[in-house]
């Protein structure tokens, strides 16, 4: 099937050309393990993983590489100054920037887990590529695009770059326009950035190596360029990141590449919408309060139905987060598993292949046309609707939405059905019963206490037009 993507460099929804047929690399700029992630990064890793199955479901063979930041990231991005977000973070947790690092990337990859986001083939880290870096600053040292700010670091020249900018349509004068910052005056041009920062001479930092040019750690831009050309080779097909990275450190990216490798370095830049909060600010971490995982567990959301939230957005479009919204995709993610339980209490027939066939592509051509989720989540709905098609047809079809969308419903519904499935221990049954009877003479308090003995012991007694149900609680 035809694989279509909104290329930023071209500013067009373009025919997706593989360099290798049937084969894609595509690096993503991953999380910077300083703190928990919010919801907006992982907004931007359930888009990378929706991105990396809907080439699988189109038979691609994969190869993603998602990299771990955990050195050199500043907190003002636009003028290579302020604190490592490392070093801050050790210092808010008194710990040590290698312990914290470890801290949160486990914690990014349980929330990884939670949201049923596939592992990257390879998960790359900034502090592993060291010596990587250094070469990579040499050699456009020696190409003439770096100069010394004494006491500083070494930068890079911008001027020197005839393409600066391309990615967001901006010359390097637009970019000056454009840029918010108060600059540094001992930079040739405002945009120029750093490849190797000095270590201040008054404090210890925790992270620095030796380098040709004194003691000190690579800048931000440098990790990303060196990890994806040593892991999917000097050219890729595709680039991604949230939409804050393509100004910037994209931008720098490219300037630091294609003078070494060439024209385009990569052919298709992925960018992804914010999560904005209700009155439409980005969120972020450096505003101090921010929402992660953690939130959405505590209230006793399944982690998947934020998943399943992202997936009835598209990602060039903000999503404005809230927790009703989340609720009430909730409950139009358990109604699709309440009728994948009937599936599975039912799989009648067999699977008609033609049947099959037709509707997988009626799901798949969506995705492909630049990752269009909600619609094909409306042809999935219409599909279970679908009298003509028969359980058995359906079911398979509701497992290839879950490799597709990573929405778990047959996980989802296996569980409900093993709770309900089981058999009810006698002294509940007795509760259940005598509940009933109570019920009926109208001794409500008798019931009520019943109810909740029965709570207690870990079921849930549901009344129906027959007399009551159990259904073991999860
Ligand atoms: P960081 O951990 O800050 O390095 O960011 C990891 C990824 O999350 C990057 O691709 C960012 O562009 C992305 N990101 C940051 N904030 C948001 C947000 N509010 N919504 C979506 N993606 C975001
Ligand atoms: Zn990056």
């Amino acid at each position: 099937m035809q694989i279509r993507l909104f290329n930023a460099l071209t500013r067009k929804v373009e025919d997706f050309v593989p360099i290798i047929p049937n084969h894609v690399g595509f690096y993503s700029c991953g999380p910077t393990v300083y703190h928990y992630a919010h919801l907006g990064n992982l907004r931007t890793m359930v888009h990378n993983d929706l991105l990396k199955r809907m080439f699988l479901a189109n038979g691609y063979d994969v190869h993603h590489v998602m990299n771990i930041t955990d050195v050199g990231h500043l907190t003002n991005e636009d003028n290579d100054s302020g604190e490592d977000k490392m070093e801050k973070g050790a210092a808010r947790d008194h710990k040590s920037v290698w312990d914290i690092a470890k801290f949160y990337l486990d914690e990014f990859l349980h929330d990884s887990d939670d949201l049923n986001i596939m592992r990257p083939t390879d998960m790359p880290r900034a502090t592993e590529y060291i010596k990587e870096q250094i070469e990579l600053i040499q050699k456009l040292e020696e190409l003439g695009y770096t100069y010394e700010i004494p006491g500083d670091g070494i930068y890079y020249d911008t001027s020197k770059f005839a393409d600066y900018g391309a990615l967001t349509g901006g010359s390097l004068s637009g970019q000056r326009a454009g840029a918010r910052v108060e600059y540094n005056d001992a930079k040739r041009n405002p945009t120029d950035f750093a490849l190797w920062k000095y270590s201040p001479k008054d404090v210890q930092r925790q992270m620095e190596w030796d380098s040709p040019w004194g003691v000190g750690f690579p800048g931000w831009h440098t990790e990303c360029c060196v990890m994806s050309m040593k892991l999917l080779g000097a050219h890729f097909d595709i680039h991604t990141g949230g939409e804050d990275l393509s100004r910037v450190h994209h931008t720098n990216e490219i300037a630091q590449s294609e003078p070494i490798v060439g024209k385009p370095w990569v052919h298709y830049w992925v960018h992804f919408s914010f999560l904005v909060d209700k009155s439409g600010d980005k969120m972020s971490k450096s505003k101090g309060e921010f929402l992660g995982m953690n939130a959405v567990r505590d209230r006793n959301i399944d982690p998947i139905v934020y998943r399943y939230w992202i997936v009835l957005g598209h990602y060039q479009s903000q999503l404005a987060f809230s927790f009703d919204a989340l609720e009430s995709a909730g409950t139009g993610y358990n109604n699709i598993v309440r009728k994948v339980v009937d599936l599975l209490a039912n799989p009648d027939g067999e699977i008609d292949e033609n049947v099959y066939n037709s509707w997988h592509d009626k799901i798949l051509t969506p995705v492909s046309d630049n990752l269009k989720t909600a619609e094909s989540l409306v042809v999935f709905q219409d599909l279970l609707k679908d009298k003509s098609v028969n359980n058995a047809t359906k079911l398979a079809l509701v497992k290839f939405v879950d490799d597709l969308l990573g929405l778990e419903f047959v996980q989802h519904a296996q569980k409900i059905r093993e709770l309900e499935t089981l058999t009810v221990p006698d002294e509940i049954q007795e509760m259940a019963q005598k509940r009933m009877e109570a019920k009926k003479s109208r001794d409500f308090a008798t019931a009520d206490e019943l109810r909740n003995q029965i709570d207690s012991a870990g079921w849930t007694v549901m009344d129906t037009p027959d007399g009551y149900k159990l259904v073991k609680k999860q």
